[in-house]
């Protein structure tokens, strides 16, 4: 079910492909809205194995095209991590993450002041130009702490 707040964003996108002059397809905007809904973040694989059944058809590799297109339009970003899967976030206002480094969960983190304590770098290498920046902070979510500390001093735990 498509909130408000997706609905806005789908006709955002709408708008756009008809500034930029290109189609505005079943495929595409699925494919928006699919990533719309999630908060977790998911990978290319994810995306697909979430529409295929909506798109009957539709090949992982056009799932991976209209993710890279929708990221270079502006309608979504790709987030680095440090899987090799790339990953996708709906929120393209600048925030930072929470990331489990046991399942590699990647929560959003809402907080201004901690871009007022990055101080950009005075000469980065080359003719490198700087876009902007994001922070990642590395932990344990509670879902796995409650694993490992659960699995604590019992033979044969890792
Ligand atoms: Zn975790
Ligand atoms: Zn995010």
């Amino acid at each position: 079910v498509a909130t408000n707040e997706t609905h806005e964003r789908l006709r955002d996108f709408d708008e756009l492909c008809r500034q930029q002059g290109f189609p505005l397809t079943v495929q595409r905007r699925t494919i928006l809205e699919a990533v719309l809904e999630r908060t977790d973040h998911p990978t290319a694989d994810q995306v697909y194995e979430e529409v295929k059944e909506r798109l009957p058809g539709v090949s992982r590799t056009t799932v991976y095209r209209v993710l890279q297109l929708l990221t270079r339009v502006g309608a979504i970003t790709r987030i680095f991590t440090r899987g090799a899967a790339a990953r996708f976030d709906p929120v393209v206002r600048r925030h930072h993450h929470f990331v489990c480094v046991r399942c590699d969960g990647l929560v959003d983190l809402w907080d201004e002041g901690i871009g007022e304590l990055v101080r950009m770098p005075s000469n980065p290498p080359g003719s490198f130009e700087i876009e902007g920046f994001s922070v990642y902070f590395f932990g344990t979510c509670a879902t796995c702490r409650a694993t490992w500390e659960g699995a604590e001093g019992e033979p044969g735990a890792i």
